[in-house]
């Protein structure tokens, strides 16, 4: 038998190479490997199949009855599944990646792809970062967004309490095209935070039309997940249709009491969007409980008003629902929740959170907590709707379990424990449908031509074990995963190949030429 070696352009030939600082990097291993009797989720959610498959080159070579070649390697993959590589659209790793460019909380769990730049914050300049990344070599892909809260500070430096004026938004619009021209892959925004929740919704339109210009999208953590869910995801539609731009949703969730429980409301008015050809999707992470900081918590800013604290804390639950889980100037609240904390100061909850925002202030940092306020009945709703893809929101180090535990969670817990979805959709949701929001073709699918991410794992046993206390513990059954057809991750440990790239639009790989 004649073996077929098909390696299709792995990347494509985009235009700017001709600016000069860029090219397409040489990435081919030749030997190949024929991975035997697996069962197959190829990531488009067709149903499971047996297959063997060949990989050479990095890219996927042959998929069906093949037979090692002579002295071929194969590895046998019975009782396993081969899914593509898992692509994590929101994660936080753009330091931690530096410091550790193994990220095996990350490959653990199967990701070989992740994207930084989340919330509005992205390192800056990015061509400075890609370099960075080229020179690191990380274990995994990574592409990066230009964050608006990092373009708007860069011009408005520390006057940004307010709407920017024209100039401003032209000077961002700038920025922004400059990013774009160092494959951005698109514009993300986190309206809930200091610097972005003060731009108006035009600004945010300005900049959107400039990412579309250059096939972007826009992500974007929305301005209220609570109370004001209903009318933040109304802006953010409009962004959508005024900018004529894909939309992801960062994080869907409705995470106070007044909103709890409404989830089929809020995906009608996405669902109605969507047929009006919004390009709308959704990711979200397999827990009840936010990760982020104190201040978050009471959204009218209000920070010593505690009639506003006390509406913000019973919004949420109380403060039982909120622990602490870093804080430099006062290690001893970490592990606590606030109602912990006030009680053992002597205050009321309100009083307790005016002094721990105080003790931050003086410090220049924030408490950063773990806000249990999210149900079940409503993440489960958002899991089954078909435009809803997996991602993590968390990343290397994490306080929170998501960090290291989300993909495997979705697998053991909500497929095969919960029933909410069928492994082949699940799998979809990990690969096929965040490459088709990034524009990649060639990853999050197993063809013949594809790169070779792939993750192969035991679907009798993959679980998280990563918990509040322990969030970098690492998942189980999750046996071998390839990044570029290289093994990165072999029965329980990395085997420290490095092989990912730094990933544009269109799914280019980019290099930085001197
Ligand atoms: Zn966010």
């Amino acid at each position: 038998m004649i073996r077929r070696v098909v390696v299709l352009a792995a990347v494509v030939a985009v235009s700017f190479a001709a600016l000069g600082f860029w090219s397409v990097r040489s990435q081919q291993k030749p030997d190949s490997l024929l991975i035997l009797n697996a069962t197959l989720a190829d990531g488009t959610g067709d149903p499971l199949r047996k297959a063997n498959v060949r990989i050479a080159l990095g890219h996927i070579v042959g998929i069906g009855e093949l037979q090692p070649e002579k002295d071929e390697p194969t590895l046998d993959a019975k009782g396993l599944v081969l899914a593509p590589g898992f692509i994590d659209i929101h994660n936080h790793s753009t330091d931690e990646l530096l410091k550790d460019p193994l990220a095996e909380t990350q490959i653990a769990q199967g990701i070989t792809s992740l994207i930084v730049g989340a919330d509005g914050d992205s390192p800056w300049p990015l061509i400075q970062w890609i370099r960075q990344e080229e020179m690191n070599h990380p274990a995994l892909n990574v592409g990066v967004l230009a964050g608006h809260a990092t373009i708007r500070q860069r011009v408005m430096i520390n006057d940004f309490k307010r709407v920017a004026t024209p100039s401003e938004i032209r000077q961002m619009e700038q920025l922004l095209s400059q990013a774009m021209n160092q494959q951005a892959l698109g514009l993300s925004s986190g309206l809930e935070y200091e610097v972005g929740s003060y731009s108006s919704t035009d600004e945010l339109v300005a900049l959107a039309k400039v990412a579309a210009a250059q096939s972007g999208f826009y992500m974007t953590h929305i301005r209220d997940e609570g109370d004001g869910a209903f009318a933040a995801l109304n802006e953010e539609i409009a962004i959508g249709e005024r900018a004529h731009i894909p939309v992801q949703h960062s994080h869907i969730k409705l995470d106070t009491l007044a909103v709890q429980g409404k989830a089929a409301e809020y995906i009608k008015i996405i669902e109605a969007a969507r047929k009006r050809g919004v390009d709308f999707l959704a990711d979200c992470y397999p827990y009840d409980a936010w990760h982020s900081n104190l201040k978050v918590v009471v959204p009218d800013k209000q920070y010593e008003n505690p009639r506003s604290i006390e509406k913000a804390l019973a919004s949420v639950g109380g403060a039982s629902h909120i622990t602490i889980t870093q804080f430099v100037p006062n290690k001893s609240y970490e592990g606590h929740s606030l109602a912990e904390i006030a009680k053992s100061n002597g205050l009321t909850p309100a009083d307790m959170y005016i002094r721990i925002v105080r003790e931050g202030d003086a410090d220049n940092t924030e408490a950063i907590i773990i806000c249990q306020s999210m149900i079940e009945s409503d993440i489960q709703a958002f899991y089954q709707q078909p435009w809803v893809m997996v991602a993590s929101d968390g990343g290397i180090a994490s306080g929170h379990p998501r960090g290291a535990g989300t993909f495997p969670r979705v697998l053991g817990t909500y497929v095969r424990e919960k029933h909410w979805l069928t492994l082949p959709e699940a799998i979809r949701k990990m690969t096929s449908l965040p490459a088709q929001r990034l524009g990649w073709k060639e990853r999050g699918i197993i063809r013949e031509g594809a790169s070779a991410d792939l993750v192969l794992f035991d679907p009798a046993t993959v679980m998280d074990h990563s918990t509040y206390r322990d969030p970098a513990a690492l998942p189980t059954g999750i046996e071998k995963v390839f990044v570029n057809g290289v093994l990165v991750w072999d029965g329980g440990k990395p085997t420290g190949a490095r092989p990912g790239f730094v990933i544009g639009r269109q799914g280019a790989v980019l290099e930085i030429l001197d």
